[in-house]
């Protein structure tokens, strides 16, 4: 296995000091819906789900999960009830009840419309034609006018797919809405799904890691391919063969991986788009006083560019209410200019997003300045996979998960268009499947 990263755990990875292990990327999991599947059997064998179903109380977000920031106080939940309208409540309900008849539609063969992985849903037009639109323009389509409902629409899109929802395709924004509803609740450590990756990596066993490696070229070999790297940091030259390969990676690395793509690159990979993130640490000696509904797992401003932070130290039984904490802040770069929100994310300096930071929270809490410690920044210039309208049910995507000449193997979420560990775990499945089979072995599937 060839990790380029000095750390394992890509967009999962995390960082830890001396309050707090913390994520630099992605931070939870929602409780699986059914006990089958690759996700709940490696929650098993992990421990984290019980055999009765039940999930590890230290990984299951206790309360107070959610609270929302609006004009100077916090109030529970993440939709803004304070001051709303009859009419914003009845569209609530409306959208509420149209989510629910959507999550549990059904096709003919008796699939899920919407459901996790992807996969394991429908593909009929019925659901799928919805790509083709955006979530702004179905809203609108739908007669759903209310600022707060759509604001709550719009986070949501930002939240899990870096993208605005005029920028969202309405199949991934109804998906997001649909596909885990009822769930138990959410998984979460203080290091985020960093720990799923450090848990991954106890079964892998880290001799057979080669971290600090960079493949840049992969090419055909005699019996399978040839994958050169630059190892260590003397960049040293390297080569593996291998009959099998799985290419964990995103289409645009694995175009410039692939020596038979550079010379003539697949058409699909211009369709993958991915959103820049910034995701930032700020270490708190005390946790700071707030307004209103008390500090919360994940905790939200109303109208912010940003999606708010989530608290490393919550899960330590009411300890994050005052003691010394670490908030991990989320900035996605929505603009449909992919390029140009990439150009002014590389343009950026750590204390440029300090600023943004500051602007951000000081307004929400009362004594920051007397307990924020240190704030660490990190920019991640293609973080998501961005599924815009067309992309998830595109041809492109479809094409670019089938092997190469049978023995390379692609896994990663963008072949998905939705960035979630249950994506991922997915594909990296799948390939380990097809990978033995192609090698003889007789595979029990998990999928
Ligand atoms: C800020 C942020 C927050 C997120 N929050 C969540 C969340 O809360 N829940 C959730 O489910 N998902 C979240 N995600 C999505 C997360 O990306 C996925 O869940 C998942 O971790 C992605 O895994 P992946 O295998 O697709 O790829 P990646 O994370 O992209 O990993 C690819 C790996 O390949 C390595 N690599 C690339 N090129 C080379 C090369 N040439 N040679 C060697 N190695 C190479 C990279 O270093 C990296 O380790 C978040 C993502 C971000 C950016």
């Amino acid at each position: 296995m060839c990790e380029l990263d000095t750390e394992v755990g890509g967009t999962a990875r995390s960082g830890k000091n001396d309050i707090s292990a913390f994520p630099w990327g992605a931070h939870y999991l929602p409780a699986p819906l059914t006990p089958k599947g690759p996700v709940a059997r490696l929650l098993r064998e992990l421990g984290v789900m019980g055999g009765d179903g039940a999930f590890a109380e230290e990984a299951l977000i206790r309360e107070p999960d959610e609270r929302l920031f609006y004009r100077g106080t916090w109030y529970e939940g993440l939709y803004l009830r304070a001051g709303a309208s009859a009419d914003d409540l009845a569209q609530l309900q409306r959208f509420d009840a149209l989510m629910e008849s959507l999550g549990a539609a059904r096709d003919a063969k008796g699939r899920r419309a919407f459901a996790v992985p992807i996969a394991d849903g429908s593909d009929d037009a019925e659901w799928t034609q919805l790509d083709r639109l955006s979530m702004a323009q179905w809203l609108d389509q739908q007669g759903f006018t209310s600022e707060r409902l759509k604001w709550m629409v719009d986070y949501a899109c930002r939240d899990d797919y870096g993208a605005s929802a005029a920028s969202t395709s309405a199949w991934a924004g109804v998906w997001y809405f649909t596909a885990r509803l009822h769930h138990a609740g959410f998984l979460s450590w203080p290091d985020g799904n960093g720990r799923l990756i450090a848990e991954l990596m106890k079964s892998v066993g880290a001799e057979r890691l080669q971290r600090s490696t960079l493949v840049h070229t992969l090419e055909r070999a005699e019996e399978g391919w040839r994958a050169h790297a630059l190892a260590g940091p003397r960049r040293t030259p390297v080569s593996f063969t291998a009959r099998q390969v799985v290419l964990a990676c995103p289409r645009f690395v694995a175009a410039r991986l692939i020596a038979e793509w550079r010379v003539a690159p697949p058409a699909f990979v211009s369709a993958f788009e991915y959103s820049p993130w910034v995701v930032a640490n700020l270490s708190l000696k005390a946790a700071p006083g707030s307004r209103g509904f008390p500090l919360a797992w994940d905790n939200v401003l109303y109208g912010s560019k940003s999606l708010g932070y989530v608290v490393a130290t919550h899960q330590r039984l009411r300890a994050s209410d005052a003691g010394p904490t670490v908030f991990t802040w989320y900035y996605p770069l929505v603009g449909d200019d992919l390029r140009a929100e990439r150009t002014r994310l590389l343009g950026t300096t750590r204390d440029d997003w300090e600023a943004v930071v500051r602007a951000d929270l000081w307004p929400a809490h009362r004594d920051l300045d007397q307990v924020a410690e240190r704030l660490d920044v990190m920019r991640w210039g293609h973080a998501m996979i961005r599924p815009s309208p067309g992309f998830v049910w595109g041809r492109e995507r479809r094409a670019a998960a089938e092997a190469l000449h049978g023995s390379l193997h692609f896994a990663h979420t963008d072949l998905s268009g939705l960035a979630l560990f249950e994506e991922a775990n997915h594909h990296g499945v799948r390939t380990a499947e097809a990978a033995l089979r192609q090698l003889g072995r007789s595979v029990d599937s998990w999928l």
